[in-house]
């Protein structure tokens, strides 16, 4: 699996699938939540109140992972994941790396083969970035996905910086 790393905005990359940092109502947020809604337009909410009317009538669990479609995105679908709010009292850490693991078994199921990921729980959710950068990393490379390229999309270059300080470290 080829790990790419690009400053920028993820409801703008080409891409099999995107994943979205949702929250367990799945019925949109802040953040690159609202960023994919916003751009992707009503078909995606239109899913995602149908798979909380099927599947997920109490909310998507944290550290899960489900696809809709990506509306008007430039990509074929987008993996709603829920990340774990940072605690500094509780290790959640394996909540987070779950997120990674969890979309990649989605994107595998779709046959997707480039998927775009955020700093998922580093916004709203203020997972500290060397942290989540170095959960990240390690998650999508111990994954055993059939991805073959997985972009993770920073934001700030400070996010960015983070990223590729982590991916040299980890070697
Ligand atoms: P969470 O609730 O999981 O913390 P946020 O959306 O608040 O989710 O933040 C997750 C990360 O996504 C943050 O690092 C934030 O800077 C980044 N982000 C916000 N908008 C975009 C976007 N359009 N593309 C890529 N990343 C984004």
């Amino acid at each position: 699996m080829k790990i790419v790393l690009v400053q920028g905005d993820i409801t703008e990359q080409r891409v099999d699938a995107v994943v979205n940092a949702a929250n367990s109502s799945l019925m949109g947020g802040g953040g690159v939540d609202g960023a994919i809604h916003r751009r992707g337009g009503p078909e995606i909410v239109e899913e995602c109140r149908a798979l909380r009317a099927s599947r997920y009538g109490k909310g998507l669990p944290t550290g899960q992972a489900v696809a809709t479609t990506a509306g008007r995105l430039p990509a074929r679908w987008v993996i709603h994941t829920v990340g774990p709010v940072y605690s500094r009292s509780e290790d959640r850490s394996h909540l987070l790396a779950s997120c990674y693991r969890e979309s990649l078994k989605v994107a595998d199921a779709l046959g997707a083969g480039l998927v775009a990921f955020p700093a998922v729980s580093t916004g709203i959710y203020r997972w500290p970035l060397d942290d989540a950068a170095r959960i990240a990393l390690t998650a999508v490379r111990q994954a055993g996905s059939a991805v073959a390229e997985v972009r993770f999309v920073l934001f700030t270059s400070a996010a960015y910086a983070v990223f590729e300080d982590t991916l040299r470290a980890l070697g």
